[in-house]
């Protein structure tokens, strides 16, 4: 796609990017110089040399000399980090789609497909699809979940293995394997897909919703992690029922079994539906057992608060979303991501950072100020992942950027921003996404 600002082919010598309008909360370091206004945005400039960051001044501050391209104050972001999708089910929906919106509709729907489906010829395709669409829209790190419900983590791990080879330096793909809590009842299930793990180089995860007594099956799983030196991370609570309590379940087992590093949890939507003195309790057990919350706002906003299987069409009365800034006010920290794209548990969606963001921002209100939320697609996700060069701009780091010709949060908000230019190590690359024909032959 033809960005709207035409990047000379930069040169391995020092350039200059000026008059960049950049969110202060995604600089390290920011220049003393550097005046920040009321919507948090610094106007910097970036010297780009061997594809990484050689400095960050001031706008003004001595760049205005030598080779350098004139953002004239565009919006430059780092490149995002999407810590929960499912890119091994994208893109099935034009074979399989959802037949009433509903999460049992989702589950049945999805279930049917993978049976049916999904060799790894297909997984294959499918996920590589989706990651062309997020490097293409400027993304530099993905978590996905894998469904591992046998026969199928015979299938998919091999596949995800080839495919983090072949994405290497593009994307950083992190993996996880999904199956629901009561999966690991099969003990000999359990302690294969934990060796699978280490094998694969993968992260330990469970779903739990609403199920009772599952402490022991939570120990079963910590105790695995912690025998193999795994993380964890685990699908919580994604409905809309007060009595969910698997958020509290999770935090406690975890503290328990002095597990003794973060465990990132998404959805958790029922935080957003129980009562106050509950949620305060929660919040101080997830404070305490280091969880870190991932909030999927698209995804929720589109599964949550359906009516029931065959029941007439009915308008939702919630938005479906976590409790973002009552998490972010207890210092647990608070990132929002992608989940499904086209397949039965999400119609739509492309993997692109900003349009999660700006979705979120509608969503959750997460304005006046926007303040730090930057954050939550960029830094908070990449710290998440371990990964301290992604999703931030910092002097010594990698020249990957996303470039906006917004020049405000307004600008930037109200529009697609289809045409913006991704520098990955200080280069302009193809920011058109994939054409869906390529998958013709794979999902009709
Ligand atoms: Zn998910």
């Amino acid at each position: 796609m033809t960005s709207f600002i035409d990047f000379p082919d930069i040169p391995d010598g020092p350039v200059v990017l000026r008059n960049a309008t950049v969110p202060a909360c995604l600089i390290d370091n920011l220049p003393a110089t550097a005046t920040v206004d009321a919507d948090g945005l610094a106007s910097l400039e970036f010297w780009i040399e061997n594809g990484r960051i050689a400095a960050i001044s001031a706008a003004g501050s001595g760049g205005e000399t030598g080779p350098g391209v004139d953002l004239r104050n565009s919006m430059v972001w780092p490149c995002f980090a999407d810590v929960h999708t499912h890119i091994d089910k994208g893109h099935i929906w034009p074979r399989q789609r959802n037949p009433d919106g509903t999460r049992p509709g989702a589950l049945k729907s999805a279930e049917q497909d993978r049976n049916a489906n999904w060799n790894a010829e297909d997984v294959h395709a499918r996920m590589n699809f989706s990651l062309a669409c997020a490097y293409a829209h400027g993304t530099a790190a993905i978590r996905t979940h894998i469904d591992s419900t046998p026969p199928q983590h015979k299938i998919s791990w091999p596949v995800v293995s080839d495919i983090r080879d072949e994405w290497a330096g593009r994307i950083a793909l992190q993996t996880v394997c999904l199956e629901p809590i009561w999966g690991y009842a099969d003990t000999g299930f359990g302690t294969e897909i934990a060796d699978m793990m280490v094998e694969y180089g993968g992260i330990l995860g469970a779903v739990l919703n609403i199920q009772d007594d599952t402490d022991d099956l939570l120990d079963f799983v910590i105790g695995l992690a912690i025998d193999r030196g795994l993380d964890l991370d685990f699908h919580v609570d994604e409905m809309g029922d007060p009595a969910a309590r698997s958020f509290d379940s999770i935090a406690e087992a975890l503290i328990r079994n002095d597990f003794g590093k973060p465990v990132n949890v998404g959805h958790c939507c029922s935080l957003a539906i129980r009562p106050p003195d509950e949620v305060a309790h929660a919040l101080d057990l997830a404070a305490e057992a280091d969880l870190r919350v991932v909030s999927l706002p698209m995804c929720n906003m589109y599964l949550q608060d359906r009516p029931q299987p065959g029941a007439p069409a009915r308008t939702p009365r919630w938005r479906g979303v976590t409790i973002l800034h009552e998490l972010k006010a207890r210092g647990i920290p608070v990132a929002i991501a992608s989940d499904n794209t086209r397949d039965p548990l999400y119609a739509y969606g492309d993997l692109d950072g900003l349009e999660v963001f700006t979705q979120a921002v509608r969503t959750a209100h997460l304005d006046y100020p926007i303040g730090d939320w930057p954050e939550a697609i960029t830094r908070t996700p990449a710290d998440t992942m371990g990964l301290a060069d992604i999703g931030r701009l910092k002097s010594g780091g990698p020249a990957d950027m996303v470039i906006f010709r917004a020049r405000s949060y307004s600008e930037l908000l109200c529009r697609p921003q289809h045409d913006r230019a991704v520098l990955r190590a200080g280069r302009a690359i193809d920011t058109m996404p994939p054409d869906y024909r390529e998958l013709d032959t794979v999902v009709g």
